[in-house]
């Protein structure tokens, strides 16, 4: 049996990213960025002020004058057409071009201006300023030419304003991945129906279905497959056109459990089966569909929380790799255990947690578990601890390595 890291390895090196194609930037965000991004322009694109004020030099005021004579006024947009020399200042507003010359704003607040019919001269109430203060030079943010964004990243709100500021219109992203969702067991119900006795309702699917969503995919939810035989091989066929084919169940080794088989006779080429981890040691993973369009096929298991561990851990990077991002998988942390915790069983564990901010860094609280048909436990936490095997007991305090299970925050 391979381990985790041997397991996500096979699963990325079959998951290159897929083609690119060019979008408008009110698509963007929520994308992946295939090209780099450089300025077309320093930004800001001249010495800028950054309030309402005047326009001086700063050695003035250093040396005691507190009269200065105002040449002109300059508003965002204009271009100053006087250059300051000693004695003058020029009244500016917020975003406007520092005429040549000036090297310091002093915010209006802090001057009187007296107008008389020929002349305006204002007073200085300030203590003398640095020079710089109130301005921002040219290219301070970034520099002409200079790479804002590298191809990877998942595009924000944000980035979109820094695309606009750089002069795009359209921006090249990686295709989203399609995602196929099959449910397999005589035992399920669709969800919105009640199950007759011994009957349970399809939790996997739509389950499924919203993590592949959530990870950026174009889902098909196929619905249910019975354990027949061919039944479910007209379903592979059909969930092998898209990028990516996720079965639930049948992967384990009951009289009914005919998924690994199935697959193989579809011409999906197994690659490995079975990982050493708790829960979701069933996992079965191989690559089929066309030659020209290869489908990553994920037999996950049929319990509801391990079908989710293994779609957490293997099939989310999967897709994000396919979607193109840089950044695979869940984000990891250290954290203190806020209890002792008895490991059980021979694979390392993924146990349901919830992760909270201590004085001194993360604290992890492992949650009563009932083990894999428990969803209702992993739906309340937000992270998995890792115990691994080494030892019976872990003691509070001790570190352990946390899996971050909710949406990530940002981008790369
Ligand atoms: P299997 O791997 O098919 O033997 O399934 C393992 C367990 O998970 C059994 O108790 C199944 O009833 C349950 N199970 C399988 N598929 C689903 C599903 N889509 N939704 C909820 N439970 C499921
Ligand atoms: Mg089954």
């Amino acid at each position: 049996m391979i381990d985790v890291s041997q397991a996500l390895t096979r699963v990325l090196d079959r998951a290159a990213p897929l083609p690119t194609t060019s979008v408008p930037l009110e698509c963007a965000p929520g994308r992946v960025l295939a090209e780099g991004i450089a300025s077309d322009i320093d930004s800001p694109p001249y010495d800028k002020s950054l309030l309402d004020g005047y326009a001086v030099i700063a050695a003035d005021l250093a040396g005691g004058r507190l009269e200065l004579e105002v040449v002109e006024e300059i508003t965002a947009g204009d271009v100053p057409i006087r250059s300051l020399r000693s004695g003058q200042a020029a009244r500016i507003m917020t975003g406007a071009p520092l005429p040549s010359g000036a090297d310091t704003v002093v915010p209006v607040e802090y001057t009187d201006l007296q107008r008389s019919e020929s002349t305006a001269v204002v007073q200085i109430r300030a203590n003398s300023p640095r020079a710089g203060r109130n301005i921002l030079r040219r290219g301070a943010v970034m520099r002409c030419g200079e790479s804002t964004f590298q191809a990877g990243r998942v595009l924000t709100a944000t980035d979109v304003g820094v695309l606009a500021e750089v002069g795009r219109n359209e921006v090249t992203i990686h295709r989203r991945p399609t995602v196929a969702v099959l449910s397999t067991g005589n035992e399920l119900v669709p969800h919105d129906h009640v199950p007759s006795p011994g009957r349970i309702r399809n939790t996997n699917g739509p389950m499924l279905s919203a993590l592949a969503a959530e990870s950026g995919a174009e889902v098909t939810d196929m619905g249910i497959a019975p354990d027949d035989r061919q039944r479910l091989a007209q379903s592979v066929v059909r969930g092998l056109d898209a990028d990516v084919l996720l079965l639930s169940g049948g992967v384990s080794v009951g009289v009914h459990d005919l998924v690994p088989g199935v697959l193989t006779g579809s011409g999906v080429e197994s690659v490995f089966h079975k990982v050493r981890l708790r829960p979701g040691k069933p996992l079965w993973f191989g690559i089929g569909g066309r030659r020209d369009r290869r489908t990553l096929v994920f037999g996950l298991p049929g319990n509801p929380a391990s079908s989710l561990v293994c779609f957490c851990l293997f099939a989310r990077p999967a897709l994000e790799a396919l979607a193109g991002r840089r950044d695979t998988g869940l984000p990891v942390a250290r954290a203190t255990l806020a209890q002792p915790h008895q490991v059980r069983g021979d694979r390392p564990t993924y146990f349901p947690s919830q992760l909270r901010f201590g004085p001194r860094g993360y604290v992890v609280e492992p949650l009563t578990w009932r083990g894999s048909a428990d969803l209702l436990t992993l739906a309340h936490a937000d992270c998995l601890a890792l115990f691994d095997t080494d030892k019976q007991c872990y003691e509070a305090g001790e570190t352990v390595t946390v899996y971050l299970l909710r949406a990530r925050f940002g981008s790369s």
